[in-house]
């Protein structure tokens, strides 16, 4: 039996991230991965190459829908969506190779199998070809989520599919129906819709990314219906998807219990992942589940067994890449005996639509909620010379302070480029920055970055300078 300091299972951004860390802490590190590809959802089938398509599909429509503006005549634009698939399987593959050098960089140990615990201190590996055992002091469970689904709709993966199917599609539907108003059903939803495709969006409660602020909400649902023609159904309850030849039709419930009824060539189910434990052994274990199927773990990331940790999307918070990876680091600096940290209020969240959206901090809702009091500055992107040269004027930036102490609460974004955008507000949040301090730093001329400053400028004493 091969025997280590700690054994992670799976390989996402959190266990491997994990491993690193753990590796550079002086640990000897396993790391077990049921798939060949290393990366987890987010480099096989998730970030990555939803990115990629998205990128790809964003170059498509400027060339179709701006380039003659820039002055630049293109004769006979098509998509070859083949071409795509094909682009993305390589960034993910670069990418996924790129995670085996790291492995072997750091002297993590690799075993390609499904990892399941025998015992509180050993786990099995079982691939095709053997079954090995490890034992370690310690171990990391990362093993991350899948699609969720509902009731009365059977995921064929063909016609109606989760992101997983939607990521490998090579024809252009001409009809998407999207369950599920959120990350994915808006980000891939966005992808076919600037090849050409009808998008339509049925959307259980009654705004879109319904758990960020409310202004974003409304101002995207605009964009996506204005710049792609996206089609929304909120407040609709979906009952079924059936397939009848080549279609399938979905049937949706409004709010006064009228059934509406929705054909399309293609159905993507996005309405959330659950957490992955299926074939863990965790009742071998000792390891308890929360009424969610989530890994129950306390402050410091331990589950029901002290020396068992588990991260990711497979515990409680959310479900996103930089979450995990945090975690990761966390946990293994807790095993060395460190005493790390993390700011479960300042993670970012992003839409990587376009305009992009992105929010850190309290939406203006839990600021009410919670009877906070708070002052709000907010900065247009039709008053940046940035945007205006760069032909992205839609969206705004929008800053939540403290009333009386003036610190940054909350900073809310649709905006081009706000993925990168919104790392200036964390850190302006996590160093305890008023609003004052921002509006009074200097900003590079002419930048997007300039909108958050103005913003802050409108929060601190409605003085933006440029709007
Ligand atoms: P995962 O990445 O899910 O990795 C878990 C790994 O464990 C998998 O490789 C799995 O095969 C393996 N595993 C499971 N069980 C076992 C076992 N018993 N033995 C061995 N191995 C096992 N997040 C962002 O932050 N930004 C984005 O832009 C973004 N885009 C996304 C787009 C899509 C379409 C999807 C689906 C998700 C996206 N996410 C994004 C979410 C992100 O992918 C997840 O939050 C992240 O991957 C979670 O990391 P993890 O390490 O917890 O688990
Ligand atoms: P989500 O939670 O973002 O959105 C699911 C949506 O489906 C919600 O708006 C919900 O109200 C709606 N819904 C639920 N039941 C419904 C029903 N019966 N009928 C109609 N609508 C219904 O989940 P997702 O988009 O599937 O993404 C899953 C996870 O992956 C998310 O937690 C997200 O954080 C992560 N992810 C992140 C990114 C990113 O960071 N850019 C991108 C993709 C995915």
């Amino acid at each position: 039996m091969d025997q280590f300091d700690v054994v992670v299972i799976g390989s996402g951004p959190g266990g491997y991230i994990s491993a690193i860390r753990c590796a550079q802490l002086g640990f000897k590190v396993a790391i077990v991965e049921k798939y060949n590809s290393l990366g987890g959802t987010c480099l096989n089938v998730g970030c990555i190459p939803s990115k990629a398509l998205l990128d790809s599909s964003e170059h498509y429509f400027n060339a179709v829908h701006h380039f003659e503006k820039h002055g630049i005549k293109i004769k006979d634009i098509k998509p070859d969506i083949k071409q795509m698939i094909e682009r993305k399987r390589q960034v993910v593959k670069e990418n996924s190779d790129g995670v085996a050098y790291l492995m072997k960089k750091n002297k993590i140990t690799v075993f390609n199998g499904i990892g399941s615990f025998v015992s509180p201190q050993q786990i099995k590996v079982n691939s095709e070809k053997s079954t090995q055992e490890l034992s370690a002091k310690y171990f990391i469970i990362a093993t991350g989520s899948k699609p969720s689904s509902l009731p009365g709709i059977e995921i064929d993966k063909k016609q109606i599919i989760t992101s997983t199917e939607a990521l490998e599609l090579e024809t252009i539907p001409k009809h998407l129906i999207v369950i599920g108003g959120g990350v994915i059903g808006l980000e891939l939803g966005s992808v076919f819709a600037r090849l050409g495709s009808k998008v339509s969006v049925i959307e259980y409660m009654d705004r879109i990314i319904p758990t960020m602020d409310g202004a974003l909400s409304k101002e995207l649902q605009r964009l996506l219906k204005k710049n792609l023609g996206f089609e929304f159904y909120l407040q609709h309850k979906v009952l079924s998807a059936i397939k009848k030849s080549k279609e399938v039709i979905v049937t949706a419930q409004n709010k006064n219990a009228e059934n509406i009824e929705l054909k399309g060539d293609y159905v993507l189910v996005a309405v959330g992942r659950r957490p992955y434990t299926e074939n863990l052994g965790l009742e071998n274990a000792g390891v308890k589940l929360d009424e969610k199927g989530r890994i129950v773990v306390n402050d410091l990331l331990q589950t029901t067994q002290p020396h068992i940790y588990a991260i990711g999307d497979v515990v409680r918070g959310p479900m996103l890449a930089h979450k995990a990876e945090e975690e990761g680091v966390f946990v293994a600096e807790v095993i060395a005996g460190q005493k790390p940290h993390i700011n479960y209020l300042l993670i970012p969240g992003v839409v990587y639509t376009w305009p992009e959206v992105a929010s850190v901090g309290y939406t203006e809702e839990q600021l009410k909620e919670q009877n906070i009091p708070y002052k709000v500055g907010q900065f247009p992107f039709k008053a940046s010379g940035r945007a205006k040269a760069s032909m992205d004027t839609d969206g705004f930036i929008k800053v939540l302070a403290h009333k009386t102490t003036d610190e940054i609460l909350g900073v809310h974004m649709i905006a081009p480029r706000a993925a990168d955008l919104i790392a200036e507000a964390v850190v302006a949040m996590e160093y305890k920055a008023t609003a004052e301090d921002i509006g009074r730093i200097c900003h590079p001329h002419p930048t997007f970055s300039e909108a958050f400053k103005e913003a802050c400028l409108d929060a601190f004493e409605k003085r933006p300078l440029n709007f």
